[in-house]
């Protein structure tokens, strides 16, 4: 459409609409004419005499009237310019609001001008409730936090911008030879990028909500908040903090769960009469705990069909909103409470918050809602304490683990190595099947300080979506790992676990993942997780142990008061007496044994972290 006209330099200035964005350009008449010779003046006005030479003003007459004759057009275009000028205002205050905050006495001052210049010359198209949600099977989206108090008075930097629905830059502040500095601006892509002005709503709305339908349509749908600690993930999903109290019903947890009850009472599926449960539990260091039960400790069994359980899992029934926040804070104190520094172990784990869908007691489907334990990756593998290794392995491992379970979602890959890691083995039903939708948030911080962690959680989040892009890429085989043999292999032989599917699916992990896994942190995590299957062992037999004790002593005693009668058997007590003692000393040395090799693996674990190489690509 044409919206002015341009008599000095024979010009108009014509605008269009562009996957829902207005683009408007200059363009000569004389291209106008040989683009579209119906509109030349020569053919329009066949005068027989002289033919007074078409003139600028001519022209622009004739272009006027073609514009006029379209009248709606003429208003669409007002329009288009009203909104355009709006805009344009919108814009202004946007650089002039980043521009502001410029503080000649912070030490980073240099860097702070060029991200502001920098910033000065963008355009700001943010993300809004207009815009359209689209339909993905595999969402990968980035949330920026603003900058904390903290932050603003360590005079840390913002080096995050987000000028579009889809975009995150990190201003990457660098040094030349000669030590001047410079910005390395680095830019992605997501399916959504949020703002830190973007409320909860806002990312929901995008993110979790469209797979609300996913778990009535009788699928499985997961939705992760993943980034470093302190990036946002509680605040996403548990909700607004307001000093130390959580605002749950702000969080996705709960406006999810508002969702499903809206759902429910649409008559398509109000005559399913589904029922809705919950459950909340956390993974830590690779163990199942029910945060809806006290903390008690859960065992995670499969069967031979490969179905995942999550034994004695309270699956909670809730009938409103209310009920479910009442779950979610009572969840939150469980999972907080007892420890001296609750956040430093809350960001080690994992927590997982569930919506069930029931008919008749069978599953419908599956909502699962995870606030990820944080990726930064400290020298945790190496460090002297062995709980802050385990940790660090489980969660390096379940990272790894998730992103190649999303990536085989996205493939519709047979083998996933969901064993590897305790997390994506209880969400494995949600990896499978054809209506399985998932989405990840990856929260960012904003401040120079936390440029690295979020540098390395947009990549980690770029490998989840951009392997779903690529369908070509399917099935790329990489060079199997050559490992020395070590002590585990005898152990193996000795436990009978060397064949285990966990055991299996860590390798085909760290294969997959050849670039970030050195052969050191390879051997590492074989020797973690061998320790933590003869953990399991242990604890196990030693319970079996302790049980069968309370009977001998049972026995003893009765045959003791045996030797109290004056005509007893002699030969029958002495008998059983050696049956008993031979039975105990049995099973007692047996338990010994397998707790001499456990502490061969707690050491060979503990040789293993110092092998690490620490200047390791750091991955997560
Ligand atoms: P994580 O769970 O990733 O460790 P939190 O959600 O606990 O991080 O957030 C750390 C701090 O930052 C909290 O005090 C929280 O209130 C604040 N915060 C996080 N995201 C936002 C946000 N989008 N807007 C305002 N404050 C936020
Ligand atoms: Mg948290």
């Amino acid at each position: 459409m044409v919206t002015s006209l341009n008599e000095d330099n024979e010009s108009v200035t014509v605008e269009w609409i562009e996957n829902g964005d207005t683009k408007g350009k200059e363009i000569d008449l004389e291209s106008i004419f040989s683009l579209n010779p119906d509109l030349a003046p020569e053919d329009d006005d066949p005068s027989p005499e002289t033919p007074p030479p078409p003139t600028p003003s001519a022209k622009v007459n004739k272009i006027v009237k073609v514009a006029r004759r379209k009248s709606n057009c003429v208003k669409e275009v007002e329009k288009l310019q009203e909104k355009r000028e709006k805009r344009r205002l919108q814009q202004q205050e946007l650089r002039e609001k980043r521009a502001q905050d410029v503080d000649a006495t912070n030490p980073n001052y240099e860097i702070m001008c060029m991200i502001r210049d920098f910033r000065g010359s963008l355009d700001y198209r943010p993300l809004t409730t207009a815009d359209p949600i689209d339909e993905h099977r595999i969402c990968v989206c980035v949330r920026k936090r603003p900058l904390n108090k903290k932050e603003t008075v360590m005079k840390d930097l913002d080096v995050i911008t987000i000028p579009s629905k889809d975009v995150v830059m990190v201003h990457e502040p660098k040094q030349k030879v000669d030590l001047t500095r410079y910005l390395e601006n680095q830019t992605f892509r997501f399916d959504y990028a949020f703002d830190d002005s973007a409320p909860n709503e806002m990312v929901y709305r995008f993110t979790a909500r469209p797979l609300v339908e996913t778990i009535f349509e009788r699928g499985m749908a997961t939705c992760f908040a993943y980034g470093q600690t302190g990036s946002g993930k509680t605040h996403t999903m548990g909700g607004d903090f307001s000093g130390k109290n959580q605002d749950c019903s702000k969080g996705i947890y709960a406006l999810a769960a508002r969702d499903v009850f809206l759902m429910l009472k649409k008559p398509n599926y109000k005559k399913l009469e589904l029922q809705v449960y919950a459950t909340f539990f956390e993974i830590y260091s690779g163990k199942v705990f029910d945060l809806l039960n006290r903390k008690t400790k859960l065992r995670v069994l499969e069967d031979g069909k490969q179905q995942v359980q999550v034994v004695g899992l309270q699956e909670r029934e809730v009938k409103c909103v209310e009920d479910v926040l009442k779950l979610i804070e009572i969840g939150n104190s469980c999972r907080t409470s007892g420890q001296t520094s609750a956040n430093a172990h809350s960001s080690r784990s994992h927590a997982v918050f569930q919506i069930i869908l029931r008919r008749k007691g069978k599953l419908h489907g599956k909502f699962s809602l995870i606030d990820l334990a944080g990726n930064e990756r400290g020298a945790d593998t190496s460090s002297a304490d062995r709980q802050t290794r385990l940790e660090g392995a489980e969660i390096n491992k379940s990272l790894l683990a998730l992103k190649e379970c999303i990536r085989a979602l996205g493939r519709n890959k047979p083998h996933t190595p969901f064993r590897a890691s305790k997390l994506t083995q209880v969400l494995r039903d949600s990896f499978i099947g054809e209506n399985s939708r998932t989405c990840m948030i990856a929260t960012i911080s904003p401040g120079m300080a936390s440029c690295e962690n979020t540098l390395n959680t947009l990549r980690y989040a770029n490998r989840v979506k951009e392997l779903t892009v690529d369908p070509n890429a399917a099935g790329d085989i990489r060079p199997m790992m050559h490992h020395t043999p070590n002590q585990i292999d005898d152990l193996e032989a000795q436990w009978g676990v060397g064949s285990s599917p966990q055991r299996d699916d860590l390798k085909l992990l760290c294969e997959q993942n050849e670039e970030e896994v050195s052969p050191q942190l390879f051997t590492f995590h074989e020797a973690v997780s061998q320790m933590v299957e003869m953990e399991e062992q242990v604890v196990e037999d030693h319970r079996a142990v302790f049980q069968e004790s309370i009977r001998w002593l049972e026995d003893e005693k009765a045959l003791l008061e045996m030797t109290e009668e004056v005509d007893y058997d002699v030969d029958s007590y002495a008998t059983q007496l050696e049956a008993i003692l031979e039975q105990k000393i049995y099973i007692l040395t047996e338990l010994r044994d397998k707790v001499k090799s456990f502490r061969a693996a707690l050491q060979e674990e503990e040789q293993a972290s110092k092998q690490i190489n620490p200047k390791r690509p750091r991955a997560l």
